[in-house]
C-alpha cells in the first residue's frame, strides 16, 4: 500500500493560496475524497509523485498524451522552438503548417482557427454559429461538457421544452434562456426543442462519444438523426471533438463514426500537452470570422509558436504512426475484458462503456446511455474502487463521471498489473 504523505502536505500548503488547492476542480478529489496526488515528473505510461511513488497513469493529462508522457518528438520540438522565442503576437509559418496538417487529416476541415483551451474553442464555435445563422439559441445535451463558458453551464429546466437554468452562480438568466437542454441518445427530446423554438436554433453542440458523464456511446442512428434535423431546420451541427479529435482516429469521430459536422472543435491531443485548441469548418463558414468576416474572435497567445510546434509534432507523429489507433483500441479492449472478468467472478454488477481508447466503469446493473443513467450508478462504490487502485499504484480518473484515456506507452505488462491490482482489491473485499 503506497503512502501519499508528502502529497498530502503539499495539498495543505496549496489550499492556503489556491482556491481548493487546485486550478481545475476535478483535481481536488472532491468526488472520491482524500487528498490529491502531486506529480513531480512523468515518463511514458508512468507518473512519479512527490512521495516517490510510481503510478500507472490512465488519464494522460485528460487525453492529450496519446503516446504517453514526455514523448521525445514533442519535447524536442518544444525545446528547439523555445530557444527561438515563445510568442511574438505576429504570424509564424508553423501556424500554416499545423493548419495544413489538420486539413489533410480531418474530413470537411478547410480552415481552422487556433485558440488556447477547449473552453475557448466551444465558446467561439457557438458565437460563429450564431453569427452565421443569425439565430440565438443553441441545443446542448445534459451531461455533455463543452468547457466552462457561461452558455454551457446550464442545467435542464422543468420539462423538456422549457429554457435551461444556470447551474453555477454567476451565470445569468439572460444567458441561460438561449441554451436549450436535450437528453443524450433521445432524438425526440431534440425534435421537441426544434418544434418549440422554430427558426431560432443556431446549432446543436454534442460530444460524438460523450466522455464527460463517464464514457457514453451514441446509440445507433442518434448522431445521424441530429445531422438530419440540422439539415432540415437550417441549424449547424457542432461536433465537440476536444476529447475525440485525433484520439479515435486521425479524423476523429467524424472519420470513426462516418458523421459530418458543420463545425468541429478540437483540444487535448491537438496540443500534445501544451495549451492548444481550435475550431474548424468549411471556408464559407470560417470566413465569417474577423478579420474576413464580422464575427469577432481573438487571442494574444493564440497560435503561439511554442504551442503550435508541440501540436505539429503530435499530428506529424500520428500521421507517421497511424497504427497507434489500432494499438490503443486493442489495449483498451484488453483492459476492458480483464476488468469485466474480475468483476463478473466477484458478482459485482458493472457496465463498462468503451469506444477506442476511451472507456469507463459504472457500478450499475443497467446500461448507461445518458446523464440520468450515469447518475444512477453507484458512485459510493466508485470511490472505494478508485482508492483501492490508487493505493496499489494505479491512477484512474478521480470521478465516476470521467473517461479513462489510455496512452500507447502502456504495455501489456502494465495492463496485466492493473488487472491484478483490481483482482487483489476485489479479493480483499475493498470494492
Ligand atoms: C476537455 C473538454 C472541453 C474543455 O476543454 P478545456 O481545454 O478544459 O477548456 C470541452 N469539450 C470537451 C468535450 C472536453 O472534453
Amino acid at each position: 500500500m503506497l503512502s501519499y504523505k508528502r502529497s498530502s502536505a503539499l495539498f495543505q500548503a496549496a489550499q492556503q493560496v489556491l482556491p481548493g488547492g487546485v486550478n481545475s476542480p476535478v483535481r481536488a478529489f472532491n468526488s472520491v475524497g482524500g487528498s490529491p496526488v502531486f506529480v513531480e515528473r512523468a515518463q511514458g505510461a508512468y507518473l512519479y509523485d512527490a512521495d516517490g511513488n510510481k503510478l500507472i497513469d490512465y488519464i494522460a493529462s485528460w487525453g492529450p498524451l496519446l503516446f504517453g508522457h514526455a514523448y521525445a518528438p514533442v519535447i524536442e520540438a518544444v525545446t528547439e522552438r523555445a530557444k527561438k522565442g515563445t510568442s511574438f503576437g505576429m504570424p509564424t509559418e508553423v501556424e500554416t503548417q499545423i493548419a495544413e496538417k489538420a486539413h489533410s487529416m480531418v474530413p470537411h476541415v478547410e480552415k481552422i482557427r487556433f485558440v488556447n483551451s477547449g473552453t475557448e474553442a466551444c465558446m467561439s464555435a457557438i458565437r460563429l454559429a450564431r453569427g452565421y445563422t443569425k439565430r440565438e439559441k443553441i441545443i446542448k445535451f445534459a451531461g455533455c461538457y463543452h468547457g466552462h463558458s457561461d452558455s454551457f453551464l446550464i442545467a435542464a429546466g422543468s420539462g423538456a421544452t422549457t429554457f435551461g437554468v444556470p447551474n453555477s452562480p454567476g451565470v445569468t438568466q439572460g444567458t441561460a434562456k438561449d441554451t436549450l437542454l436535450a437528453t443524450y441518445n433521445d432524438l425526440d427530446s431534440v425534435k421537441a426543442l426544434f418544434a418549440a423554438h422554430s427558426q431560432q436554433i443556431a446549432a446543436i453542440i454534442v460530444e460524438p462519444i460523450a466522455g464527460n458523464m463517464g464514457c457514453v456511446l451514441p446509440a445507433k442512428g442518434f448522431l445521424e438523426g441530429l445531422r438530419a434535423l440540422c439539415d432540415e431546420q437550417g441549424a449547424l451541427l457542432i461536433l465537440d471533438e476536444v476529447m475525440t479529435g485525433f484520439r479515435l482516429a486521425k479524423g476523429g469521430a467524424q472519420e470513426a463514426l462516418n458523421i459530418k459536422a458543420d463545425l468541429v472543435t478540437f483540444g487535448k491531443v491537438i496540443g500534445g500537452g501544451l495549451p492548444v485548441a481550435a475550431f474548424a469548418a468549411r471556408a464559407e463558414i470560417m470566413d465569417h470570422l474577423a478579420p474576413t468576416g464580422a464575427v469577432y474572435q481573438a487571442g494574444t497567445l493564440s497560435g503561439n509558436p511554442l504551442a503550435m510546434s508541440a501540436g505539429l509534432a503530435m499530428l506529424t507523429e500520428i500521421e507517421n504512426r497511424p497504427e497507434v489507433f489500432d494499438s490503443l483500441e486493442k489495449k483498451t479492449a484488453y483492459l476492458h475484458a480483464g476488468f469485466e472478468k474480475v468483476f463478473a467472478q466477484a458478482g459485482i454488477p458493472v457496465q463498462i462503456n468503451r469506444f477506442g481508447s476511451m472507456c469507463s466503469v459504472f457500478f450499475s446493473e443497467t446500461p448507461v446511455t445518458d446523464f440520468a443513467s450515469a447518475q444512477r450508478a453507484d458512485h459510493g462504490r466508485f470511490k472505494k474502487y478508485f482508492h483501492a487502485l490508487l493505493s496499489r499504484g494505479i491512477y484512474l480518473p478521480p470521478s465516476g463521471y470521467e473517461s479513462y484515456f489510455l496512452n500507447d506507452a502502456l504495455s501489456y505488462t502494465d495492463l496485466d498489473a492493473t488487472i491484478a491490482a483490481l483482482q487483489d482489491a476485489v479479493e480483499k473485499g475493498e470494492i
